[in-house]
């Protein structure tokens, strides 16, 4: 059991309150760490840690490639240590351990790709007239707040943080309270490559203690929030008190678009693959699976015989699907269950399971729900875990309008041959991103990663991402009168 700490202005702290959180491994319930549960002072503390560290030339002289050879060798870091930090991700989050190992690399690219972009981000030079000069410059926007969610901690963490560093901003990570200890890596190898004081600071602690002094402090300059849309509201509405822009990633409902002319049996693996990646906690999990009709009884029925094949167990023996990450998360995810019972009809799974010694987490067997109807709860709410509700259409309007008609829009995946159809929907369909014919394409560092309508705004990942941690400054010079 370890007993981390915070890391603020180069130190390693423990709280003002001196409380402390325990961590649990989602496999068994057994308690893991502790951690601090920081409180408003503490978040005083590193944010004026990341204002002081902002305007000394200790940081803001270090040259754009520099920054940038800071960031690949956080890269390195993380690759060093890629076993123990897949294996810490998948003992904290409860996911598999392949999926651990997914999470990593990703990490590891997003370090690698923003340390490449940290001396390219370019300004411009504006025509005005004979005699002027005007030039605009992208500048760091200051201190940087991001709060970070218990389901994918590292790969959360890494792209935002890389971006705001390649950019020559300072940094404060809140992590989520129930999965803290990749961010702990994290802060130690900033920490061991020698980044000056403040530039890098982590709290740890509740959302409505640390979370909310953060969200609400004055000198945050800018805030990325990854997580629930009632929380994502209030982060946006205490940022807005001091005019403070937010970048905001909060989930979806995100359908599966099968026609009958699809690849079925990758059409089913990808259906599968987007429901069940750790455990249906992802925000962007394919949710929702919208068939043509006269091919709905052919594709269940592979679907089912697939969704026999799936192992569960302890993230650790990598499984197809882990525990949810606690009892909290469980009885949420059973609740929908128990409406889905009464509204609806479960095809298959729904039931808990009980892996021989690992009593203490919280598994489940993958779901699929029939006959949901279109403004069901079922239909229209993020379940947050291995469960698919299941639509159908009867033709390419049809299936325009089901794909719509949710507050959400993150992510879609169109599974269909007819290219005509594939580029007309994919035009047509509010969503932050479009699969077709795959679900997640590797997951891509590079590709821009965010919702349409309730399911946030701005982008992460990619170079779009970058612009997030600037600020545009338009300098006019008069040489000649
Ligand atoms: P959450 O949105 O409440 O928490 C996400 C992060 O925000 C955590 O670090 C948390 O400590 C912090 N936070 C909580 N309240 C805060 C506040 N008032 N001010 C500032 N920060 C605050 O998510 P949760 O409670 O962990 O999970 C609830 C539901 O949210 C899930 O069941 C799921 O539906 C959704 N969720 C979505 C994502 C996603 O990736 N989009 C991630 C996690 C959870």
């Amino acid at each position: 059991m370890k007993n981390l700490k915070m890391y603020i202005n180069g130190n390693w702290r423990e709280s003002i309150s001196e409380q402390l959180i325990e961590v649990k491994n989602p496999a068994n319930g057994e308690v893991i760490a502790t951690i601090p549960r920081g409180q408003k002072g503490d978040v005083d503390l590193a944010v004026h840690a990341a204002q002081q560290a902002f305007e000394k030339e200790a940081w803001w002289k270090v040259k754009p490639h520099e920054r940038g050879d800071i960031l690949y060798h956080i890269a390195e870091m993380i690759k060093k240590d890629r076993d123990e930090l897949a294996a810490l991700e998948t003992i904290d989050v409860g996911k598999p351990l392949s999926q651990g190992y997914a999470d990593i690399d990703a990490a590891i690219r997003y370090f690698q790709f923003y340390a490449g972009a940290a001396d390219k981000v370019m300004g411009d030079t504006i025509p005005i007239e004979s005699g002027i000069i005007d030039y605009v410059v992208r500048e760091p926007i200051g201190v940087t707040a991001h709060i970070v969610p218990w389901n994918y901690p590292i790969q959360i963490l890494s792209r935002s943080v890389a971006a705001a560093i390649a950019m020559g901003n300072t940094v404060i990570v809140k992590s989520a309270e129930d999965t803290p200890m990749t961010a702990m890596k994290i802060a130690e190898y900033f920490h061991d490559v020698g980044l000056p004081d403040g530039v890098f600071n982590h709290i740890t602690g509740y959302g409505n203690e640390a979370g909310a002094a953060l969200s609400s402090h004055s000198l945050i300059n800018h805030l990325t929030f990854t997580g629930s849309v009632e929380t994502g509201i209030a982060v946006a509405n205490a940022a807005n008190k001091n005019i403070v822009p937010v970048t905001l990633e909060l989930g979806g409902k995100s359908p599966n678009i099968v026609f009958s002319d699809c690849d079925l049996d990758k059409a089913v693996e990808g259906v599968t693959r987007a429901i069940i990646q750790n455990a249906g906690q992802t925000c962007s999990a394919g949710s929702r699976l919208l068939i043509e009709s006269s091919f709905k009884n052919q594709f269940i029925e592979r679907l089912l015989e697939r969704f026999q094949t799936l192992t569960i167990g302890p993230g650790i023996k990598d499984m197809d699907i882990g525990p949810i990450l606690n009892e909290k998360q469980f009885k949420r995810i059973q609740s929908y269950l128990t409406l889905a019972k009464s509204e609806a009809s479960i095809l298959v799974g729904g039931k808990q399971v009980t892996i021989e010694g690992n009593e203490g987490g919280f598994y489940m067997e993958p779901t699929i729900i029939d006959q949901v109807q279109e403004n069901s709860k079922l239909a229209q709410e993020e379940i947050f875990g291995p469960v698919i509700s299941v639509f159908t259409f009867n033709d390419t309007e049809e299936a325009l309008a089901l794909a719509n008609s949710t507050e959400y829009g993150l992510v879609t995946g169109l599974w269909t041959k007819d290219i005509s159809r594939a580029h007309y929907l994919a035009d047509r369909i509010q969503s932050g991103q479009i699969f077709i014919n795959n679900y997640g394409a590797g997951g891509g560092i590079q590709m821009p990663f965010g919702g349409y309508k309730k399911s946030g705004f701005g982008r992460e990942k990619g170079w779009i991402a970058l612009y997030n941690y600037t600020q545009v400054k338009n300098v006019a010079i008069k040489y000649m009168s």
